[in-house]
């Protein structure tokens, strides 16, 4: 290589790294860092910095990893962690001897649940992980009360879901395009609105909206946290009824 290509080479080297363009991007839950996440279709929407390249963590994974991950006490009794996603049980496993998870449809899980109708008795678990569940649901409020019921009296209850504007819609659609334009998938049954809240109030959980608005800029940034469906995340306990 001549002498020209090497100081070349290393000046371009050097105004690269100096602006930064290497590592703009940080995954919290897995250390990765890059230039941007990946980008991923999701419904009628492109995203262009969705999916961590290492641990497939999806913004909405990121943001719960980074308003909860000093919020929680730093160690669980039983945990549940319903539809788990292989990015988030590494973490949720690691806060407890007692991580459990179910799903009525995935083979891998421990307990074959209903969210509607859980087996498990009242008042077990410290912590249940709900994420992007709900809007599957037909009988939301029915699954927000199970959740509740098998709450311990101070365990605490993660809740996620897409939102889209101020109301909740849930008039059937008959086609899965129509529910892919207006509900985001064709296997969701509705599309949230903001008042999601006064719904799982209805079903007596207490509620706490952790928002994306309440992180530094940066941090949003750097984490890529920011999602086109929704970005608040839904700490609820058991209120007393
Ligand atoms: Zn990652």
């Amino acid at each position: 290589m001549s002498l020209v290509n090497r100081i070349a080479r290393r000046s371009y080297r050097a105004v690269i790294t100096g602006l930064n363009f290497q590592h703009t991007r940080q995954c919290p839950m897995c250390n990765w860092s890059g230039f941007q996440f990946h980008p991923a279709n999701q419904g009628p929407f492109f995203k262009f910095d969705a999916t961590c390249p290492r641990c497939k963590s999806q913004e909405r994974h990121r943001l719960a990893y980074v308003l909860l991950a000093k919020r929680l006490p730093a160690r669980l009794g039983k945990v549940l962690h319903f539809a788990p996603e292989p990015c988030m049980t590494k973490w949720l496993a690691s806060l407890t001897d007692d991580y459990h998870t179910a799903d009525l449809l995935l083979p891998t899980v421990m307990h074959k649940e209903d969210i509607c109708n859980m087996s498990f008795a009242d008042n077990t678990f410290d912590l249940v992980w709900c994420s992007h569940i709900l809007e599957h649901v037909a009988d939301d409020h029915k699954a927000m009360r199970e959740i509740r019921r098998v709450l311990k009296p101070n365990g605490l209850a993660v809740i996620q879901v897409p939102v889209w504007g101020a109301r909740t819609s849930d008039e059937p659609l008959n086609t899965p395009e129509e529910r892919v334009l207006k509900y985001f998938q064709e296997d969701h049954v509705r599309r949230y609105g903001a008042d999601i809240e006064n719904r799982l109030r209805a079903a007596d959980l207490a509620l706490e909206t952790l928002r994306l608005g309440d992180l530094d800029l940066h941090v949003v940034l750097r984490h890529g946290l920011s999602d086109l469906c929704g970005s608040d995340v839904f700490l609820t306990s058991k209120a007393v009824a």
